[in-house]
């Protein structure tokens, strides 16, 4: 069984499989962390992401892989895990910057399959429905507003104690959703049997209870 979630930054995607995957059973596979990993690498290295030939070289040298420590995903860069290490702005907007190369995609998409090959998975994620799990039998394509989403990593940040301003995050969202949806390689889209959910006026609850009725509906 297969469950692919997209959307775009905010829309509630890692706490709605996350919910998912508990209530049943299944592996929660957190591909944004990946390319975060990525980002990482290239921020460590002062690699640009501009820097196509150091993007592609940097593919060979990263070894990227995930592990579940007490049911959470950590993701395993080169030995070191970097699960701490991947939740900040630069590599937000680094992963989304890197993420339109090829050999990056390529390499992590690749990664993802495997993982699904094996077993049941919750996958969230820009491309899942549409290039990573295409035959996923549950598709959602989960989406808010950019002003409710931009509220939501405000508030996230500011209950974490980190400074923060609205109209920054509201404008960076703005861009990563460009960029995420205007690349040439899988761009981030709701997949053709995908069905949309838009949570802007919607609680965790209500959420997990409807997308809970599409896999009643439309799972095995
Ligand atoms: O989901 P998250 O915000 O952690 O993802 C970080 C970035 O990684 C996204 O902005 C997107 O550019 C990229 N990404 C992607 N394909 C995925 C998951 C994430 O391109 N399947």
């Amino acid at each position: 069984m297969q469950i692919a979630i997209d959307g775009p930054a905010g829309a509630g995607k890692s706490t709605i499989a996350k919910r998912l995957a508990k209530e049943s059973g299944y592996i929660y596979v957190d591909t944004g962390a990946m390319y975060r990993a990525m980002a990482l690498y290239l921020l460590r290295r002062g690699i640009s992401a501009e820097d196509k030939a150091g993007i592609e070289s940097a593919c060979e040298d990263a070894d990227i892989s995930i592990k579940y420590i007490d049911g959470e995903q950590n993701v395993i860069l080169n030995g070191e895990n970097v699960n701490g290490l991947i939740r900040t702005q630069e590599v937000s907007n680094m992963a989304s910057a890197s993420s339109v190369n090829g050999k990056v995609r390529q390499k992590l998409v690749s990664l993802q399959q495997k993982l699904a090959e094996s077993t049941d998975v919750v996958m969230d994620g820009r491309d899942i429905g549409t290039t990573v799990l295409p035959d996923a039998e549950v598709k959602i394509y989960l989406t808010a507003s950019v002003k409710v989403r931009a509220k939501r990593r405000y508030d996230e940040l500011i209950a974490k104690g980190e400074e923060s301003d609205l109209k920054v995050i509201e404008q960076e969202i703005r861009e990563r959703d460009e960029r995420d949806m205007t690349r040439e390689i899988s761009p981030l889209k709701k997949a053709d049997d995908a069905i949309e959910v838009d949570t802007s006026d919607m609680g965790i609850e209500e959420v997990v209870n409807a997308i809970n009725g599409i896999i009643k509906e439309h799972g095995r």
